[in-house]
Formats: structure tokens, C-alpha cells, sequence
């Protein structure tokens, strides 16, 4: 029998967790030992026990067979939170690729142990007699900075500085300091202190009534608690449109879950962690809920992790990362918004949080619930709530009160055959124009995420796709349109196909450009601008929507950031400037992402008393996902985009794997493509036609060249994911030139 190799953590202080050592599985372990197990290895020079984690199996010996030693033991300990995540980390390696170092780093984030603040405190430790005797001595002997202190100390009402002031401000030496305290006069007090992350302002807010609860919440609260009892531990899905009570029935159950002794883990994307959303939680929770989010540092980081593992507080709210964070019951996950694109990672490993969660909660001990929420499903999170792999539950009314607004459609193909040329239609601009007046709040919205030159007639709307992908093509110099998945090509044209006329243009605008139109057409109105640019600093996003919510502005105009956050009752109009931007950026994904958009901005208008009406401009106006939201029909929406993801083999109707290729050398890039195109081919040359995986390109990616580099992929539709995942296994096995880099993506939220 061939020896079998472990590869073993030492400790997970997590410093180590850069280097795993080697040792050798004596037969008797074998079957016993897996990833996750915790052994006792032999380590150093004088082969101290230690402990140490299995994360790895394997027949190779990495080092000299001589030099391995064996595991000494395997330590039987109940199941460790760390164990768990170690685990964790084997699915996401096995599912995303990567190495499992990269997995380790995701789940185990805290590099370094930092040293956490301390808060010290001198104290008076005689009566106050003695020290009033001991002032007068001092005084007398001419000790002033003994006499210094003593007074201070005397003059407080319990006799306690911080040692921060006594050094500083009352310029007492810690030497000194140190002397008084020997000769037993003062006592330093160390208190640790946590770094919180969470402002004073929202820990001091007061209880929040208490709600009755809506009969749908109320169903949905006890049916899930219910099956979790029964051992159902399938995911549910709460579908309901903004306003619809969603983190009401959040609250509610991580309460239920906190009272069993169980810790919960709110995922929200990190634009939506506002103040008015921590300040729900707090309210319920106070200090037994904490918060991570991108701009704390790692000390930060690491005592939001030490708190939770030490169980100082019951609920992690956070973007994607807080999910690893180690609690040791983990009874509920919640992922709001859940088909947000920032939920899957774009370095390795790339997972999504959605699936890496649905993984942690059964790795949790007894298993843990998972509870995904969103006004617009992801079509891969409601395909597997209608095939059954999760529960649905349905919230259908807005208890905010406030009407859903009325959407208009503006043709822009119209507006042009009319000789509007402004990008603002004759309906929006007559609406504007009256909420001016009324002295009511608009908001306009270009959603431009991903914005790139696709090329469209401005006359007819016509935009030019590949007919093979339909998806949009892309103006390269020289004239030419590529179609980026499959490579198709075809010469670029100054007249319309479809009505031969000339307006035929890459489509570009951008915010600013609309800000100054706006200025233009309505001189007296005061317009505020928010994007990318003018959000840079630290708290420029809140403090513009503050703002806003006050009134300091008529108009907001914005990329697709100002949909999300804070209530504005004002907003009585919401207008999307060009809706096909993001119908048009170059990805299978692109029509589902319009449709959350605009479904998401119609949500805008009218949230308080007075109705609400949206605007879509659009050269699209038959689009089937501009009419699916603007009718507010999901499920209409989810039809059509299914039928599309089923002819084309996109995910969720098969698997999709993204093979990146970087290099300086375009030869080099293409002729690997090459070669790990014809390693799948013979993979599944026995296979039945009908099982094999589809293959497509090597191509140039959307932006082929960059800083010198070539990017390339190749894309691969399998219906079943374990097979998908055993190709990229053989993929990860070839050679990579010296000269070329090789990235993996799992079912990919964005394409290259
Ligand atoms: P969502 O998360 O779906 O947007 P919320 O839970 O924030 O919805 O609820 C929307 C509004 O309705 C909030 O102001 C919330 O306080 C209120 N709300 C939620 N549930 C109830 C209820 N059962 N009764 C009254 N108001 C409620
Ligand atoms: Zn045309
Ligand atoms: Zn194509």
C-alpha cells in the first residue's frame, strides 16, 4: 500500500496557517484521519508535542520520505469552531480551486494577533484621610509631583484618573508612577477594552417598540423554526418587495435563536450597512451585536472575531467576510439581499457567499438555519426554491403604507423622431418640472455599472449582438465588433441595419455630464450628484444622502448607489436615464441585473404619503426585463430570463466554469487556451454528446489588452457541477508556462 501523507497546521494561531508541514499517516490512523481531524504531531528539533490540524490528504511526500515524521495521535476534542472552519475551507478549495492556504486565509482572516487596546486607570488606594496627611507632607518636603498627583486624585469623587492624563496633562513620570504604586499609595487598574466598531450614536439609542407582527411574518417565523426542529434543514428563500417587513422577520429570529443559546451572522452588502439599519439591530440586540465592514483594521477585525469566539455578543452583521466569523453554536445565517453581485469574491478563493453559507450552516454542529432575502431573487436562488432545494416564503404587502408608483416607459427612439435631443424625455421633464414646483424631491439614476462601448443605432434603438450569445458586441479600434465569449467578429457599419440611418454611436454618458444638463435645463433647482467621484472619503456617502434626506436638494442624480439606504418621503419622482446601459453591458447576466435595478429604483418613489412615479428611458421599450419591472412581476421577469439561461446553457440552467488566462505574450496565452481546450475535449471524448461539457473560445477577453497583458478565456457549461469541478481538477494539473498566469471561476457573477 502506498504511504500516505497528512499535510498538518501547527496551532491555528493564525500566523502559522502559511505553511502547513508534511507527516507521515501510520496505517493504523488511516481511516480515521481526515481533513479537519486535530492530531498531535512531533514538531521542531526536539520533537515538542504539538497540535495540530489535518487540512490535507495525499500519496506525494513533499520533502525527503526520510525527513517525515509520523503523527504521533489523534486527539479526540469536541468539535472546535476551528475544525468546523478548517472544513469550510476544504469545501471552498474542492468547489472554487485555489490553493488551501488561499481557503485557510478567507476563513481564518486574522493574520496577525494584535495587541488589543488597553485602557489603564490610576487609583487613589489610601482613605482619604491618609492622603490628605500624605499631600501635606509632601508639600512640606517639596515632593511636587507626588503632591501634584495627590491633589488631582483628591479633587475627583472616586479617586480615579486615567493614566493617560497623569502622564500627559499632570506630567507624572511612569516611573514615579510605579514608585507610589509599590509603596502601595496608588493602584493601576487595567481594564481591556474591545475596539468597537460601532458608534456611541447608535449604542445609545433606546428600545424600539414592539411590533405586531403581520400573519405572513408570522408564518414565516414559526414554519421555519418548525422545520429546523423537524431536521429540515433546507435553506429558505424570503421573497418580498422593499418595505415588505423582510428585517422585521430577521429580528425576529435571530431573537428565537439568541434565546436557544445560538449565535446568528447577518450578511447585508456593505453599501446597505447604513446607520438606520445598525440602528434596528441595536435596538434589539445592544451590545450583543457587532459589525465588520471594509474600513476596519485588522486589530479591529480581530477583536470583532475574538469577542464572537469568547461569546461577548450573540449577532456578526456584515458584508461577505463576516461570514467566517467563529461562532461556536452558529444556529442561523441570514443573507439579505442575496443576489447582490458583492457576494461572491473575486479573488481566490472565489466563492460565493451564498453557497459558502448554505455549507457552513451544515458543518455547524446540530446544523445551522439559512435564510436568504431579496425584492429580486437571484435566478439561481429561486430556481432551486421552485425545484424544492429550498423553502419559499412570500411577503406580498408593503407595510410602510405608500402606494407602488405608477412606471412610465419613455421610448427614446420616440424622443429623437421628435427632435428631442436632450437625455432628458418630454415625460420626464414635464414631471420634473412639476415636482419643482411642488416643492418635492426627484431622484435620476444611471445605471452604468459596467459601462462599456457597445454600439447601438440612437434612431431605431438596434443594438448590434453576437448571434450566437446575444449578448452585446464591443467596438474595437480598427472597426471591428467582437463578440467576447465566442470570438465572432463582423465590421463595424455607419448606417443602421435595421432603419438605415446614420445615427449609429458607441453609447457613453456619465453623471456629470447629466448634472450639467440638468443645471442647464432647470437653472433654479439645486441638484446634488452622487457617484464613484464625489463619495471617495470616508462618510461622503452618508453625509449625501443625509443631505439629501433633508431637503438641501431638489435632485439627486446617481449611479446606481443612491437607489440603496435611507427612506426619503419626498421623493415623489424617480427617473432612469438610460436603462439599456445595463441591459447592454457585455455578460449573461446583464438582463437579470436590470431588472434588480430598475425594480429596485422604482422602489424609490413614492415610499411615504404622497404617490410616487417612475420614468424608464430606454431605446428597449419592448425589452421583456423593462416591462417586467416596470409592472413589478418577478415571476413573469424569472420566465423569460429562464427560458434564455436554458436555450444558451448559462448558469443556473448548467454550470459554468471561467478560465482566465493572463500574459505579456499573446502567443503564449492563446497556445495554453489552446491546450486546455484539447485536455476537456479528450476528457470527454467517451463520454455521450449529450453529457459533455461545451466548450467556448479561447477568446480575448473584453478588454483583451491591459498594462501590457493579454487576457484571454475560455469557458466551459457543465451540467452537473461535480463534473465541472473534476475538469478543473485535470485543468489545475497541466503545466502553466512560466510566462502565463491561470484563474479559476465557479460560476462566475461576472465574465472577463
Ligand atoms: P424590508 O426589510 O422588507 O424592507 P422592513 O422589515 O424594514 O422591510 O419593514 C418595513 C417597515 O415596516 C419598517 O419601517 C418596519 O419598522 C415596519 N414594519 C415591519 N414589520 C411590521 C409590522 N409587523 N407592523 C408594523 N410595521 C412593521
Ligand atoms: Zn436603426
Ligand atoms: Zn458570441
Amino acid at each position: 500500500m502506498p504511504e500516505q501523507y497528512a499535510s498538518v497546521i501547527i496551532d491555528i494561531s493564525h500566523e502559522k496557517v502559511d505553511r502547513p508541514f508534511q507527516y507521515r499517516v501510520p496505517a493504523a490512523m488511516r481511516e480515521e484521519i481526515t481533513a479537519g481531524c486535530c492530531v498531535s504531531v512531533p514538531f521542531g528539533r526536539g520533537n515538542t508535542p504539538r497540535k495540530g490540524y489535518v487540512i490535507g490528504l495525499s500519496s506525494q511526500a513533499e520533502i525527503e520520505e526520510a525527513r517525515i515524521k509520523d503523527i504521533a495521535g489523534i486527539v479526540a476534542e469536541e468539535e472546535s469552531v476551528e475544525r468546523s472552519l478548517i472544513r469550510l475551507a476544504a469545501w471552498m478549495r474542492e468547489r472554487y480551486g485555489g490553493t488551501m492556504i488561499q481557503a485557510l486565509k478567507t476563513v481564518l482572516p486574522a493574520h496577525k494577533k494584535m495587541k488589543s487596546l488597553e485602557q489603564r486607570a490610576v487609583r487613589l488606594a489610601l482613605s482619604r484621610e491618609e492622603a490628605e496627611a500624605l499631600l501635606a507632607e509632601c508639600t512640606k518636603k517639596h515632593h511636587l509631583a507626588r503632591a501634584r498627583l495627590l491633589e488631582a486624585l483628591l479633587q475627583t469623587a472616586d479617586g480615579v484618573l486615567p493614566y493617560t492624563l497623569v502622564t500627559g496633562k499632570l506630567h507624572i513620570a511612569a516611573q514615579n508612577i510605579r514608585g507610589l504604586k509599590e509603596k502601595g499609595i496608588l493602584a493601576v487598574d487595567t481594564t481591556s477594552i474591545y475596539r468597537n466598531p460601532v458608534s456611541d450614536r447608535v449604542r445609545g439609542a433606546g428600545e424600539e417598540a414592539r411590533k405586531q407582527l403581520s400573519e405572513e411574518q408570522t408564518h414565516v417565523i414559526a414554519d421555519m423554526m418548525k422545520r429546523f426542529e423537524q431536521g429540515d434543514l433546507r435553506p429558505s428563500l424570503l421573497h418580498g418587495i422593499t418595505g415588505s417587513g423582510k428585517t422585521e422577520v430577521y429580528i425576529r429570529l435571530i431573537e428565537e435563536t439568541v434565546r436557544q443559546g445560538r449565535q446568528a451572522i447577518v450578511l447585508i452588502p456593505e453599501i446597505a450597512l447604513t446607520y438606520q439599519t445598525l440602528l434596528r439591530f441595536y435596538r434589539h440586540f445592544g451590545d450583543r451585536v457587532s459589525v465588520m465592514n471594509s474600513t476596519l483594521s485588522p486589530g479591529e477585525k480581530y477583536d470583532q472575531f475574538r469577542r464572537a469566539r469568547e461569546g461577548e455578543i450573540d449577532v456578526m452583521i456584515g458584508p461577505r467576510s463576516a461570514l467566517f466569523t467563529p461562532f461556536r453554536s452558529l444556529g442561523l445565517i441570514i443573507i439579505d439581499e442575496e443576489h447582490e453581485m458583492t457576494y461572491k469574491s473575486e479573488t481566490a478563493p472565489r466563492y460565493h457567499a451564498r453557497e459558502t453559507a448554505i455549507a457552513r450552516a451544515s458543518l455547524a454542529e446540530g446544523g445551522a438555519m439559512v435564510l436568504l432575502g431579496s425584492a429580486t431573487p437571484s435566478l439561481e436562488a429561486y430556481t432551486a426554491a421552485r425545484t424544492g432545494r429550498y423553502q419559499l416564503y412570500t411577503l406580498t404587502k408593503r407595510l410602510t403604507g405608500g402606494t407602488l408608483a405608477n412606471v412610465r416607459i419613455a421610448d427614446l427612439r420616440a424622443e429623437l423622431k421628435a427632435g428631442n435631443r436632450s437625455p432628458f424625455s418630454r415625460d420626464l421633464t414635464m414631471l420634473l418640472t412639476d415636482r419643482l414646483q411642488r416643492g418635492e424631491q426627484a431622484m435620476l439614476f444611471l445605471n452604468r455599472r459596467g459601462l462599456h462601448s457597445f454600439l447601438s443605432c440612437r434612431s431605431c434603438g438596434y443594438v448590434f449582438r453576437c448571434p450566437h450569445c446575444d449578448v452585446s458586441l464591443t467596438e474595437h479600434r480598427g472597426g471591428k465588433l467582437v463578440c467576447h465569449y465566442c470570438g465572432y467578429t463582423e465590421a463595424a457599419v455607419k448606417i443602421c441595419p435595421s432603419c438605415a440611418s446614420p445615427y449609429v454611436s458607441a453609447f457613453k454618458a456619465g453623471t456629470q455630464q447629466m448634472e450639467e444638463e440638468l443645471k442647464k435645463r432647470f437653472p433654479t433647482a439645486r441638484v446634488m450628484r452622487m457617484d464613484a467621484d464625489t463619495t471617495r472619503t470616508k462618510n461622503s456617502y452618508e453625509e449625501i444622502l443625509s443631505a439629501f434626506a433633508d431637503y438641501k436638494a431638489d435632485i439627486l442624480v446617481g449611479t446606481q448607489m443612491i437607489v440603496k439606504g435611507h427612506d426619503f418621503p419626498l421623493v415623489t419622482l424617480v427617473g432612469v436615464l438610460a436603462a439599456d446601459l445595463s441591459l447592454n453591458i457585455q455578460d449573461f447576466r446583464a438582463a437579470e441585473r436590470t431588472f434588480q435595478l430598475l425594480t429596485q429604483a422604482a422602489g424609490r418613489a413614492g415610499r411615504g404619503e404622497r404617490p410616487g412615479e417612475v420614468v424608464f428611458q430606454t431605446y428597449e421599450p419592448e425589452h421583456f426585463a423593462i416591462l417586467a419591472s416596470a409592472a413589478q412581476d418577478y415571476a413573469r421577469f424569472y420566465e423569460e430570463e429562464m427560458l434564455y439561461r436554458s436555450m444558451l446553457k448559462y448558469p443556473p440552467a448548467a454550470h459554468m466554469l471561467a478560465v482566465f488566462l493572463f500574459s505579456p505574450s499573446e502567443e503564449a496565452a492563446l497556445s495554453f487556451a489552446k491546450r486546455l481546450r484539447a485536455r476537456l475535449e479528450k476528457a470527454d471524448a467517451a463520454l455521450p454528446a449529450e453529457e459533455r461539457a461545451i466548450l467556448i473560445g479561447p477568446t480575448p477577453a473584453r478588454v483583451s489588452f491591459v498594462e501590457d497583458v493579454y487576457r484571454f478565456a475560455l469557458y466551459v457549461k457543465q451540467g452537473s457541477v461535480e463534473r465541472l469541478v473534476a475538469l478543473r481538477g485535470l485543468l489545475e494539473k497541466e503545466e502553466v508556462p512560466a510566462n502565463v498566469s491561470v484563474q479559476f471561476d465557479t460560476d462566475p457573477m461576472r465574465t472577463l
